[in-house]
């Protein structure tokens, strides 16, 4: 076996015989090979497109995914939507569905010794080695792409490979010497030529940082050890767009990838991972390897950690497949690929933070343990796993603050990080406030929700100066430890505005002061968002209309009002029989807007509520306090 071969394949075949939680998964993957084995395993003939065209663009929302071709899929709000991007689309998650379908089938053949898994799985395999000549997918991609074969992206090309490649080696025995030659002329030696391809174009256009690299160099890995070409293997490790190379320049010194978001810097681990424990069954360590400014995969996880609040979930900062993407994913695409990257790194580093992370991510999707990862690596039980011991941290090269108070549930993300590319939305000096405040994510990137909306200023905790969402540039915030708290200042996010933000803790409350101090008079918005039913005192229900006619201000529909006056305002709300207050008043007297707008990411159904206070002024002060009180149902 080239690819799984260190793994202890004596403890994972014996497994049809376990006992106690181990039984479960085993019990939920065999179930999940039969209900495979049921669905109709035939290989749509065309290639993948873009899975972010599989939305509605009226909504803004993922289409409910099924493993049948259809004419048309059905939005979440009840209408069909067709054409051919979105048929393309579905092909995408349909072909990657397969690749996963046929891993399950080739591992629960092994777990199992049962060859109706294993013909299923052969049958399928042989199905893609004779499809893949006639796939030209890149031919109808968007001109921004970086071209696939089976997909309109490379990227999507190397996340299907990696489970074929998978099942390739599981198969292992079932695969004689000429079909094997035959396998891999018709398939792996020309999805070697795609990855490699695509992988000198990134280093031809000087973007070796980019997540997709690490995709890449985690396919061409696997392709290279399959092939047993020292070439491919070199290229995906020490090449100049190899790994190592990779580590250096695509993650920051405190461990976070560059490009600031939960969702990518968790991707790029994935692939780290899957790429180290390939080369570990051929006996390189890519775990025991740190970057010249001391990155690593044991940091890159424990970066993750430190993020997450008390129930586990993590802040939605910046792009990212946050939403859920429905029965395919089985939750959003992120907690899928967290249960991926920790069922690996809780059996690699006994990490007991990891399986707690690990158990809140199953628990979001309500899925059971029991997919391929947790059958090769889950040596230990999670359920009822308590949360470690986390303390307010910051991770400085990526301006990121986690501020857990002491003596109150909320935790404050606190965002003042460089520029981070294209995925980058323009929230410096934003706060997240669990429970009730978080960052939105996004939604699908097929349709205009991500630039019109997510990524601006106005759909997060921010000042927003002249209604025009703030510049973001290479270095542009100074952080500061201050004797109660911590304050990040910029004036650099408007032209000859200084803003100041301080986050400090007494007793049970948060306080947060955002200063303003310019030459000139500005407009000023203070934007809080309010999840879950907030009251609000002192706000009059107006007919709706909205806040501009152009995005962002286009989608925010104003429904409540309040006059100027110099009073502050405060709203309450229970959640889990806390009851959590917020006051919040200025230094010069202020309207208050109240409006409905696009929905957090991980409740994409609904609205989110949004406190605006608006007011104009040279320098102006903002104060606010987030407070809570427990027992008070
Ligand atoms: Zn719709
Ligand atoms: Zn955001």
């Amino acid at each position: 076996m080239k690819l799984l071969g260190h793994l202890d394949w004596e403890w994972v075949t014996a497994q049809s015989h376990a006992e106690g939680w181990r039984a479960h998964v085993i019990q939920s993957f065999s179930d999940r090979c039969e209900r495979v084995l049921e669905t109709s395993l035939e290989v749509p003939s065309a290639p993948g497109g873009w899975m972010h065209q599989f939305i509605c663009e009226e909504h803004w929302l993922p289409l409910v995914y099924e493993t049948e071709q259809k004419e048309v899929y059905r939005c979440p709000h009840g209408h069909n939507v067709g054409g051919p991007e979105v048929h393309a689309a579905w092909r995408a998650l349909r072909h990657r569905e397969l690749g996963d379908d046929l891993r399950d089938l080739a591992l629960g053949a092994l777990v199992f010794d049962d060859t109706r898994f294993a013909d299923a799985a052969l049958t399928l395999l042989r199905r893609y080695a004779e499809l893949y000549a006639t796939f030209n997918a890149g031919e109808a991609a968007q001109a921004w792409m970086l071209r696939g074969r089976a997909f309109h992206q490379a990227l999507t090309e190397a996340l299907w490979a990696i489970p074929v490649m998978h099942a390739i080696t599981l198969l292992d025995a079932h695969i004689g010497t000429a079909e094997k030659r035959s396998l891999y002329g018709h398939l792996l030696v020309p999805m070697a030529e795609t990855f490699k391809v695509a992988h000198e174009e990134l280093i031809r256009q000087g973007r070796v940082e980019s997540n997709y690299t690490a995709w890449l160099n985690a396919a061409l890995g696997c392709v290279g050890f399959l092939l047993e070409s020292d070439e491919l293997v070199r290229r995906a490790i020490e090449g100049e767009g190899g790994f190592y190379h990779h580590l250096s320049l695509a993650v920051r010194p405190d461990g976070f990838e560059y490009e600031g978001s939960v969702y990518y810097h968790n991707f790029v681990v994935l692939a780290y991972v899957l790429l180290a424990e390939a080369a570990l069954g051929n006996g390189i360590d890519l775990y025991r390897y740190t970057a010249p400014e001391g990155q690593n995969i044991r940091a890159m996880m424990d970066a993750t950690l430190s993020l997450a609040y008390p129930d586990g979930s993590l802040p939605f900062l910046n792009d990212g497949a946050y939403w859920d993407g429905g029965g395919y994913w089985k939750g959003s695409i992120l907690d899928r690929e967290l249960c991926e990257v920790y069922e690996i790194g809780y059996s690699r580093f006994g990490e007991p933070g990891y399986g707690w992370l690990l158990a809140s991510a199953y628990r979001r999707r309500g899925c059971s343990r029991g997919e391929w990862a947790a059958v090769l690596y889950a040596k230990d039980p999670i359920d009822g796993k308590e949360a470690p011991p986390l303390r307010t941290s910051v991770l400085p090269d990526s301006g990121i603050a986690t501020l857990r108070p002491t003596r109150a549930s909320h935790v404050v993300t606190l965002v003042y990080g460089p520029d981070g590319g294209s995925h980058t939305h323009h929230d410096r000096l934003s706060l997240s406030i669990w429970p009730w405040s978080t960052d939105p994510g996004t939604l699908p990137y097929g349709g205009r929700s991500r630039k019109d909306w997510y990524q601006h200023s106005l759909a997060h905790n921010v000042l927003v100066v002249d209604g025009t969402s703030q510049a973001i540039l290479s270095s542009c915030c100074v952080f500061s430890e201050e004797e109660d708290g911590v304050s990040v200042a910029s004036d650099k996010l408007y032209e000859g505005v200084f803003v100041k933000r301080s986050i400090a803790f007494h007793d049970s409350a948060v306080l947060d002061v955002m200063s303003v101090s310019s030459e000139q008079e500005h407009s000023l918005w203070w934007v809080l968002f309010l999840d879950g039913t907030w009251e609000i005192d002192g706000v009059t229900e107006v007919p709706s209309e909205h806040l501009g006619t152009a995005p962002p201000d286009l989608f925010v529909e104003v429904s409540a009002r309040r006059g100027k006056s110099n009073e502050p305002l405060s709203a309450c709300t229970v959640r889990d029989s806390v009851r959590y207050k917020v006051e919040v008043g200025a230094s010069v007297p202020f309207e208050v807007l109240v409006g409905k707008t696009p929905p957090h990411a991980s409740h994409y159904l609904g609205q989110r509520e949004v406190l605006i206070l608006c007011c104009e002024g040279r320098d102006v002060r903002f104060e606010a306090s987030y407070g809570e009180e427990k027992g008070d149902e």
